[in-house]
């Protein structure tokens, strides 16, 4: 058995692990490369191998980064199933179509540039019309049932608790007359993040492909966020002002909403409002009633009083722009939920744009800010931040509450590693700033589980029971 790093090595993006089993040649998720713009250009257009010969893809689960090359794969010829559980079929579905959107306006936008150069115009990455073949190679597998994905490998997907429908994989293979076993974590989530399971943990494996994203960082404990969360508001309502959180459209928006739902219930909060000014955010949210299957049981019970966790009723979602533009003229104190999450793009940015030069008013920060994006210099608090185009006072407080993360921490992966590769033939951690997985491969051998390996791109290992 061969395995090779294609993507998300020493980095955070871009997963993709390619292996061949008795002649059979297996993806591991395919996501979208994010960052310098040529390099991700060309890395997510030239596929490291001939996407025919791929004779089937895994997807652990449905962010952009694990499954948003998918359509690329097919445009080149991939024509094998594609195994997911339900939720993550779902979700990619809505998640990968506003992808396409993206690619197709980006690439417009470059084009008329080329056109006045007199350039050859560039093609999109992909277009609707690759998600809908995307769609129909499809297949749905529960948790926790057995499936032969080819000759020879059988799969099983196991709870990640990290966004609805994540899952690790694990494979059996029967090789040679052995029978080994390979773990992928996919991203792995942690313990009683709101409205999901908690990561189930998976059997022994003699390899493990394990996510290092936190791999040297420690959470403060999910519980106290929806406390300091009330506290927040309270100020800042108090104070005749009005909360911005910017937040990615699937994940974290649900958990924040339906924080808020606990806490109006309640009464800690009295009834505000509160409106979720996001399209992609309203399709996702329609996924997650759907996947009742992958509720954690604090969920279920506010379903079965008929309650709607999602706040329905409680909580304005919205579609239409005229409707987005006219939260601009508001002038009583609401809390307004808007991607992306890294204020790089999105209806967030009109919001900011509208609130940030007025001290009365509080953009609270949940999610991880990358390097040079207007979220990480709000969270430095520079007085002056760029907004499409133009320069703004920033008077607004700024807040930071990281406990919303969905990745396992430090001792989360520790955790989980050590329980199912503790006496494994090799760990292999990826999906990791370098940093963070080279801290996590010392943590790891500190405590004698191991060997463990941070692969380089492209690298080969050959994989043998002796
Ligand atoms: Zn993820």
């Amino acid at each position: 058995m061969k395995l090779r790093f294609y993507g998300a090595v020493r980095t955070v993006t871009g997963s993709m692990h390619w292996l061949e089993v008795n002649g059979r040649r297996i993806l591991l998720d395919c996501g979208l490369f994010q960052g310098r713009r040529k390099e991700a250009f060309e890395r997510n257009r030239q596929m490291p191998f001939r996407p025919r010969d791929i004779d089937v893809l895994v997807l652990s689960h449905a962010h952009i980064d694990h499954c948003g090359n998918v359509p690329s794969l097919v445009r080149q010829g991939f024509r094998g199933p594609i195994y997911a559980t339900p939720a993550t079929c779902d979700l990619a579905a809505v998640l990968l179509r506003d992808a396409a959107h993206i690619q197709e306006q980006d690439v417009e936008f470059v084009n008329r540039i080329r056109k006045r150069e007199g350039r050859k115009p560039f093609e999109p990455l992909y277009v609707q019309g690759d998600v809908e073949r995307v769609e129909r190679q499809l297949q749905a597998v529960d948790y926790g049932r057995a499936f032969e994905v080819a000759s020879g490998v059988t799969a099983s997907f196991f709870d990640a608790g990290h966004i609805l429908g994540s899952a690790s994989v694990r494979l059996e293979i029967r090789e040679n007359g052995h029978a080994p076993s390979l773990g992928f974590t996919g991203d792995l989530g942690r313990r009683g993040l709101p409205i999901l399971r908690d990561p189930s943990p998976m059997p022994p494996v003699d390899w493990l492909i394990s996510e290092s994203t936190y791999g040297n960082r420690l959470h403060p404990p999910v519980e106290d966020m929806e406390g300091r969360l009330e506290a927040l508001v309270k100020e800042t309502f108090g104070r005749g002002g009005l909360v911005l959180i910017p937040a990615f459209s699937v994940g974290r928006t649900q958990n924040l909403v339906y924080s808020f739902h606990r806490l109006i219930r309640s009464g800690r909060l009295p009834s505000i409002p509160v409106f979720v000014d996001s399209p992609l955010a309203v399709n996702a949210t329609e996924v997650f009633s759907k996947h009742p299957e992958c509720y954690d049981q604090e969920m279920r019970a506010i379903l079965g009083r008929g309650d709607d966790p999602f706040g329905r009723g409680l909580v304005t979602y919205i579609r239409e722009v005229e409707a987005s533009k006219a939260l601009n003229e508001r002038k009583q104190p609401c809390v307004i939920v808007a991607a992306s999450g890294m204020c790089e793009a999105g209806r967030i940015l009109h919001h900011l744009k509208h609130r940030v030069e007025d001290e009365r008013n509080l953009v609270l920060i949940v999610g991880y800010q990358a390097e040079h994006t207007l979220g990480k210099r709000l969270v430095l608090r520079l007085p002056f931040v760029k907004i499409l185009g133009h320069e703004y006072r920033l008077k607004a407080r700024v807040e930071v509450m990281n406990g919303y993360s969905a990745h396992a921490d430090r001792d989360g992966l520790i955790e989980f590693i050590g329980a199912c590769a503790g006496a494994s033939r090799g760990i292999f951690l990826v999906h990791g700033d370098e940093g963070q997985s080279l801290a996590l491969e010392q943590h790891l051998e500190a405590r004698h589980i191991g060997p463990v390996d941070v692969p380089h791109y492209g690298q080969e290992f050959e994989l043998v029971i002796p």
